[in-house]
């Protein structure tokens, strides 16, 4: 049987966590026939720690074959040492009264720390994921405090971006929402992502075809997609943890064992393509295969489309202009 794979998951006591931890666990991340030993940070602090504690007791009583250990601990050192995997989930949400810069400072200290801690401890070939907002940014943050592990191990997640696209598509054009291919997200994890169907197929027939509708495409497509999470929150008094937890699964599974041809969208350091500045962690069209991702290059950009990747742009660079003074 196959070695055990390490595992960190930050802010593991939290909501996603608490949606995610069982799914890795029972294979659904790495394959039914990887083991995976857990590495759980939560923050020092004594409640989130006992929390944790329950969290560990609900992932023992499922008694996983494939769970070879958990490790729970407030130490990044700890968290991410020899780590095959990283998800950081845990960030600092917006409390009453808290300014933006506020926020992206609490985070840049947060990711700045993790950032250095995977360098410090991590497998060189190590695949970290964010998901705490700002992703995008957290994940700039981390990979810059991360000098000596590859830019190319730093994503942030736009999967769940590029599922909800999807199903809006599905539904819109009365097809299973597993047929629809060559659809991507580019930018920002945040209302101004662009959720492009342009290439996109379903059954081999052209989506945009199909749909031929512009005005739904800017009017009610774009908006829904890019408001999912509060019309969930809406509706559910509560955050899109499962969705979201669901969508990083995702974007975990296909990095590591492939997408067998099939487009999907990661957040990821731009090379300079499509005019994105180098570094900037940017939603994009890629394949995988062999745990690595390779950018779909070449699409031609039509003015709606570069007017929307230039305002997501502009926004992530506002972002990281921010935090330039704290790296
Ligand atoms: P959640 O588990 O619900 O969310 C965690 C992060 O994921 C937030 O930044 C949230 O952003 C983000 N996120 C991204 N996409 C989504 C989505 N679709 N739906 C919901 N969230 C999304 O938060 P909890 O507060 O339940 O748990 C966070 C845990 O992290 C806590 O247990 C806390 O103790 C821990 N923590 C750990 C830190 C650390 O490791 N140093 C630092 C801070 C917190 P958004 O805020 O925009 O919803």
């Amino acid at each position: 049987s196959k070695k055990p794979v390490r595992v960190a998951v930050t802010g593991a006591a939290g909501q996603i966590g608490y949606a995610l931890l069982f799914r890795i666990a029972s294979g659904e991340m790495l394959g039914k026939d990887q083991p995976v030993i857990l590495q759980l940070l939560e923050i020092p602090d004594e409640k989130a720690q006992k929390a944790l504690k329950g969290v560990i007791m609900e992932l023992e009583d499922c008694a996983f074959p494939l769970l070879a250990g958990v490790i729970p601990t407030g130490d990044p050192l700890v968290a991410f040492k020899d780590a095959d995997y990283a998800l950081l989930v845990g960030a600092r949400p917006r409390g009453p009264g808290m300014e933006r810069a506020d926020l992206l400072a609490a985070n840049a200290q947060i990711f700045t720390a993790q950032g250095k801690a995977l360098d410090k401890v991590a497998s060189r070939n190590v695949k970290v994921l964010v998901v705490g907002n700002p992703a995008n940014t957290n994940a700039y943050i981390a990979m810059k405090s991360a000098p000596s592990l590859p830019r190319k191990n730093f994503t942030a997640m736009l999967r769940l971006d590029h599922n909800r696209a999807a199903s809006q598509i599905a539904a819109k054009t009365g097809t299973a929402v597993g047929d629809i291919e060559k659809l991507t997200v580019w930018g920002n994890h945040s209302p101004t992502m662009y959720a492009d169907y342009r290439f996109a197929t379903v059954g081999g027939k052209s989506v945009k075809d199909l749909i031929n509708d512009q005005v739904w495409n800017a009017e009610v497509f774009l908006p829904t997609v890019g408001k999912r999470g509060a019309a969930i929150i809406e509706a559910r008094g509560l955050s899109s943890a499962a969705s979201a937890a669901n969508a990083a699964i995702d974007h975990m599974r296909d990095w590591a064992l492939g997408s067998n041809g099939k487009w999907v969208t990661m957040g990821i350091p731009s090379d300079g393509q499509y005019g994105i500045p180098k570094d900037v962690i940017f939603g994009f069209p890629v394949t995988t295969e062999n745990g690595e991702y390779k950018l779909v290059e070449g699409l031609e950009i039509d003015k709606f489309s570069q007017e929307r990747i230039d305002k997501t742009l502009k926004e992530l660079q506002d972002e990281q202009a921010g935090v330039a003074h704290l790296l």
